[in-house]
């Protein structure tokens, strides 16, 4: 039987995630990525693989599965990947609260994670500020990869372990269907080369603009800009073990929707802190193979977008980290911001404009943590049907 013949468009986690499902099923895989090597908001994100953050159920075990495939690429591609788990810190009583009715209703949602109190924090962590430090919410599903590293390495081995060819420095401008059974796609690259493909598939991230921006301007994605910093590691090899998330973070994730809690605590930061409303703010902090701990981050959306950076989110950002954590030395080594689409309900927007064409994109803050799983999910319905 003839291999299906598979295109996708964008080397980010997305569209590597797509490569590797693919290919894994026995499709002749080919990958047109734009850069001469990823660039967007695969590389430039925390790298928390965040099973936590999702809604319990299908999302949280999307993200499972996720976590799994990053667990292997470990030992098959040679990444690092750290199972740290992940710590929401709590401050003040509204926190803590949310945090106890989130680990109260864990049990029957199928969520691992478990309550500490400040002393079983500081044996996890040297991070956590003891001011004021009520306890905390462990869940140890979440890992660290780096995804510079990561974004950039797994190319040469699906190359190498699954005969994936890669086109970097390759844009395509248009894509149209031939014939509806069996599918047969047109792919033009922007110099004017063209290629068929049995099925093709847009993993272009934030860019809206260069094909089908019809469907994609209708179909709710938002595009969102995070401003994000790091600081070099330090000397000591100081560990800050777990990612640390405040109890800001706790408006942010759709997890803790289902906390009656969330509520006066989203109230009493809209009243006391509104610029942290304003600029979408809440604080989080990772450390990656080489020590540097990397800290964000803001939200802000659409045409509030500017090309600048401001100094002001920053400043809020690490005013915020210092109420929850101390470090050995906050001197910031890099100022960065990424842009990610982001839909307004699903984890993905998936959309098929025309036979063997799909639109698979805006993972929105979960790419790094869901796109291995939604792959997956993607070529088995594909399997079955
Ligand atoms: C600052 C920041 C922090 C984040 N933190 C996390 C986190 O810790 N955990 C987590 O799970 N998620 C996180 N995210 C979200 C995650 O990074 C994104 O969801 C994910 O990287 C999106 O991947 P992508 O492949 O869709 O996009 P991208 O990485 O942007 O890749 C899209 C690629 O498509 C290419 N392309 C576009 N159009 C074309 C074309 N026509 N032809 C050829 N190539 C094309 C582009 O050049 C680009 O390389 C964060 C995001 C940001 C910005």
């Amino acid at each position: 039987m003839q291999k299906s013949n598979v295109a996708i468009v964008g080397a980010g986690i997305v569209g590597l995630a797509q490569a590797w499902s693919a290919a894994e099923r026995g499709a002749k895989v080919t990958v047109f990525e734009r850069t001469s090597r990823a660039s967007g908001a695969s590389i430039r994100n925390f790298g928390m693989v965040w099973p936590i953050g999702q809604t319990a159920g299908i999302h949280y075990e999307t993200a499972l599965i996720s976590r799994k495939r990053w667990l292997s690429l470990e030992s098959e591609a040679g990444l690092w990947v750290n199972p740290c788990g992940s710590i929401h810190l709590a401050h003040h009583p509204d926190e803590w609260i949310v945090l106890q009715e989130f680990a109260q209703r864990a049990p029957e949602l199928n969520v691992a994670c478990r309550l500490l109190n400040p002393e079983q924090i500081h044996q996890h962590t040297p991070a956590a500020n003891p001011n004021g430090l009520l306890g905390g919410l462990f869940s140890p599903t979440e890992l660290c990869v780096n995804p510079a590293e990561a974004t950039r390495a797994l190319p040469a081995w699906l190359a190498r372990t699954l005969s994936v060819e890669f086109r970097f420095g390759t844009t395509i401008s248009h894509l149209e269907t031939l014939s509806d059974a069996p599918a047969s796609v047109r792919l033009r690259t922007s110099a004017g080369d063209e290629f068929l493909f049995d099925r093709v598939i847009v993993c272009g991230g934030a860019d809206l603009q260069t094909l089908f921006p019809e469907v994609l301007s209708a179909s709710g994605i938002r595009i969102c800009k995070l401003q994000m910093m790091s600081i070099r590691g330090y000397e000591t090899g100081w560990k800050l073990g777990p990612h640390l998330a405040s109890g800001l973070t706790l408006r942010h994730y759709q997890n803790f929707q289902i906390c009656p809690g969330l509520k006066q605590l989203t109230q009493r930061i809209a009243e006391e802190t509104p610029e942290l409303d304003h600029f979408g703010i809440h604080v989080m902090a990772s450390q990656n193979n080489h020590g540097e701990i990397i800290l964000g981050d803001s939200h802000e959306y659409d045409e509030d977008i500017e090309p600048f950076d401001k100094s002001l989110i920053d400043r809020l950002i690490l005013r915020e980290l210092q109420k929850i954590i101390c470090l050995p030395d906050w001197t910031i080594s890099q100022h960065w911001h990424g842009l990610y689409g982001k839909h307004s309900s699903q984890p993905v927007f998936e959309h098929s404009p025309s036979p063997g064409i799909h639109l698979f994109t805006a993972t929105g803050g979960s790419g790094m943590t869901m796109s291995f799983g939604l792959a997956e999910r993607f070529w088995n319905e594909r399997a079955s049907s």
